[in-house]
């Protein structure tokens, strides 16, 4: 762990205690360089999960969601970072609704970031939501689509 006043190396505990009602715990370290002292706090990572169609529960993950999310985009012309913005917010609205939510909500989430980005991926994704494809918000977009709107 590095100084944060002079960048040194070498920094050493001076005292560990419980903090948060046990799940983190709150380091007070001192760096041999300067002398100087900080707090560091050593939390879990939170493990949020998706839980998929089948009922299977696997890790979240927003290289996964990127995926899915470059699929639809394909030779689409997307701003730069648009994606990554979509993925980050994602990734948010996963931690606000987790520890556990479900891959369908990920795919409403994602739905809703790319229809603002580009209705031609926005469609593809959706096609790709069985749940979605054949409701009227769906069979509406897609005729507006191909009206040329
Ligand atoms: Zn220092």
């Amino acid at each position: 762990m590095h100084c944060p006043f002079c960048d040194a190396e070498d920094t050493r505990v001076v005292d560990s205690r419980s903090a948060e009602g046990g799940s983190a715990i709150r380091r007070r370290r001192e760096c041999e360089e300067c002398g100087n002292r900080f707090t560091t706090y050593e939390r879990r990572e939170s493990a949020l999960v998706v839980r998929k169609r089948n009922g299977s529960v696997q890790p979240f993950s927003a290289a996964k969601v990127l995926r899915g999310v470059s699929y639809a985009i394909a030779d689409r012309p997307v701003p730069p970072g648009a994606v990554e913005s979509l993925v980050r917010d994602v990734e948010i609205l996963a931690q606000e609704n987790g520890p556990e939510i479900t891959s369908d909500q990920i795919g409403r989430w994602v739905l809703e970031g790319l229809r603002r980005i580009d209705r031609v991926a926005y469609l593809r994704f959706a096609s790709v939501y069985k749940s979605f494809a054949g409701t009227r918000e769906f069979q509406e977009e897609l005729a507006a689509l191909e009206e040329g709107e």
